[in-house]
């Protein structure tokens, strides 16, 4: 069987990344403002959504529903809509200040070159590996962490013709994840010599001739016949293992959990009462779990993992990684801030001296060209598809291909490290590798509306926006500098009241909602005239020529990126999630899916020319990553598996 590309059938991913640039360049506060004319007052501004848009209104989230596992949301309005059944009753819609403010900031930082103020740094990177790891068992010894290499046995649980030996099923189930056994030790599986022992017999007090282990419930391992036992072996000293490391195995435990939410997998229960125990913290009891060593600046580092072929949960954060790509993580101080930051604040470290308060304002857009009945704002009810999180996991789209010095590129690399695949389970790694992220992720416009029409946990229902609805709204601004105002002002129109380039906001974005034209009505500067003893406020209207402003240099990927993702008469016709299809299972739930596409992309020939074995299912070679927004070509290849 083998995967394939499809050339007749082409897409476009809903969403890219627009570039980073080389660094990310800071100042005090006190630069940004010292000796400049500053300037206080507003900017009134339209807004027209060109496609549906979907704000919620979160005062009820069964508007449409009486199910509570189905979720069903009316648009946002100042109604307190709490315990109302929707379908029939209409409010005024309103846009919040909050959602403009984030599209204009996001904007603002992509073409300022500014930190990416809002990456979540308590996420932990994970993803799914495929290098097997290897038995151990770890344990706390005179208060710190030792870790010891281990034998594992596998004792039969479920019906196998290749292992004879009585099934264990019902004596196992007496026992605790890491419980002592005592076991006698019968042939390899399969008689083959890379194989494990299997067991013939168990106890749980010593008995002349058997072994001493620990029982490791829950292993995928060999469709499940069976269940291990780890035999301790020697202690391995040259790794050093942190309360840390310890934190990140409950980490992931914590997102295998996540991920299986929806099947009640209750796999890693009792490897996970045994992580939190106190009799673990205190030294009394034994985790059996798998581990990988890697080695980076002549340190080595640790995985832990409950599977043998499971998740490793990264040591980079993102931010360590933005923190080398050129300084990018959010801005930390006064005394060094970023353009965005400058302009619309930022939280610090939570401690209130080293935060900055914004000197924008944004208040919430109303509804301009009103109509008479509340109706006829909306469209009908639909389904929004599933609300996917960040895939960042897919790093054939976040991370940039790394490259050698010889300019030869890698089978697989990830946030921590990057390799080729040798032979067997052998690998080789990029000893100078840095992972690179590909930068602010934004989505294309687009004008085709793809619904699913059957409700389920994951999706909601909603009742989007009408296009060609406008509103207004306004920008205060607090002593600014005229260049901010420039820059601000072009980022809301992008250029231009009557262009084509648009924002995105709400939800729906991969399926075409959200497209929001933003043209400037006029600019109200506050003078303070003094007049005898008083002083007064006056308002007077500043003039900015829309056609001249050009605070941004045209010649910038960022702001050529910027230009062209935002272009909704440009908008790319194909725009789909990734397509794969799995011709081997047809009629399967899952068989076209996009996640189909990831499993493809590593398994098509070599991947790439400089491969040193064909891709496989367990040695996942990566061929395609995301097109650039700028290349000429943006379109990626459907993927299919076909019987040969
Ligand atoms: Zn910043």
């Amino acid at each position: 069987m083998t995967w394939k590309e499809d050339m007749n059938i082409k897409f476009v991913n809903p969403y890219n990344f627009i570039s980073l640039g080389n660094e990310c360049k800071r100042k005090s506060f006190d630069d940004y403002i010292n000796n400049k004319e500053l300037l206080t007052g507003y900017i009134e501004c339209e807004l027209e959504n060109l496609t549906p848009i979907f704000i919620p209104n979160t005062t009820n989230e069964n508007a449409f529903t009486d199910n509570e596992k189905y979720k069903s949301y009316d648009f946002f309005s100042y109604d307190d809509i709490h315990n109302q059944k929707r379908t029939f009753k209409y409010s005024e819609p309103v846009i919040p200040a909050s959602e403009i403010r984030g599209v204009i900031r996001a904007a603002y930082e992509a073409l300022t070159n500014s930190c990416m103020s809002t990456i979540d740094d308590n996420g932990v990177l994970s993803k799914r590996t495929t290098i097997p790891a290897k038995p151990g068992l770890l344990k706390k010894e005179n208060g710190e962490w030792k870790l010891y290499k281990a034998e594992r046995l596998m004792i039969k649980v479920k019906d196998c013709s290749i292992d004879n030996a009585q099934n264990f099923k019902n004596i196992l189930s007496k026992y605790n994840e890491g419980d002592k056994i005592y076991f006698k030790r019968s042939k390899r599986y399969k008689n083959k010599n890379f194989m494990p022992f299997t067991v013939s017999n168990i106890s749980n007090i010593n008995v002349k001739d058997y072994e001493e282990g620990y029982i490791h419930f829950g292993e995928d391992f060999i469709k499940k016949h069976h269940e291990s036992i780890f035999k301790l072996g020697e202690m391995i000293n040259d790794i050093e293992i942190t309360d840390e490391d310890i934190k990140k195995i409950d980490a992931l435990i914590t997102i295998y959990n996540d991920l299986n939410k929806d099947n009640n997998d209750t796999k890693y229960k009792k490897f996970n009462e045994l992580l939190t125990s106190k009799d673990f913290e205190n030294g009394r009891r034994v985790l059996p779990l798998y581990y990988s060593v890697y080695k980076k600046d002549d340190k080595s580092y640790v995985y832990f993992s409950p599977a043998c072929i499971g998740r490793e949960v990264f040591t980079n954060r993102l931010s360590d990684i933005l923190k080398v790509q050129g300084g990018y993580q959010p801005c930390s101080s006064r005394e060094n801030l970023c353009e965005a930051c400058a302009l619309f604040g930022f939280t610090g470290n939570g401690s209130e001296n080293n935060a900055l308060a914004s000197r924008l304002r944004f208040t919430d857009a109303k509804i301009k060209n009103k109509k008479t009945r509340n109706e006829d704002y909306y469209d009908e009810i639909c389904i929004l598809p599933e609300l996917a999180s960040p895939k960042i996991s897919a790093t054939e789209f976040y991370l940039e291909r790394p490259y050698d010095d010889k300019g030869k590129t890698y089978d697989m690399w990830n946030y921590d490290y990057a390799f080729n695949w040798v032979y067997q389970n052998k690998i080789e790694q990029f000893d100078k590798y840095i992972p690179k992220i590909r930068g602010r992720k934004f989505y294309w416009h687009s004008e085709k509306f793809k619904f699913v029409y059957e409700q389920n946990e994951r999706n909601c229902k909603v009742r989007p926006l009408k296009k060609n609805n406008v509103f207004s709204f306004r920008v205060y601004f607090d002593a600014i500098t005229e260049d901010e105002l420039n820059k601000l002002v072009w980022t809301l129109n992008i250029g231009d009241n009557n262009n084509t380039n648009c924002h995105k906001i709400g939800r729906g974005k991969p399926i075409g909602f959200g497209t929001i034209k933003i043209r400037i009505n006029k600019i109200i500067k506050r003078d303070i005239s003094f007049g005898g003893d008083t002083i007064s406020y006056v308002l007077n209207e500043y003039k900015i020529d829309l056609k001249q402003n050009r605070p941004f240099d045209y010649n910038k990927k960022n702001v050529q990126e910027f230009l062209k993702i935002t272009d909704f008469m440009k908008a790319p016709q194909n725009i789909n999630y990734p397509i794969g299809e799995d011709k081997t299972k047809p009629g399967k739930s899952n068989s076209v899916a996009s996640h189909q596409w990831f499993i493809g992309n590593k398994q098509i020939g070599y991947g790439h020319k400089d491969a040193k074995i064909k891709a496989s299912g367990t040695k996942p070679i990566i061929y395609k990553t995301l097109p650039y927004i700028l290349d000429n070509d943006i379109t990626l290849n459907k993927l299919y598996k076909e019987r040969n």
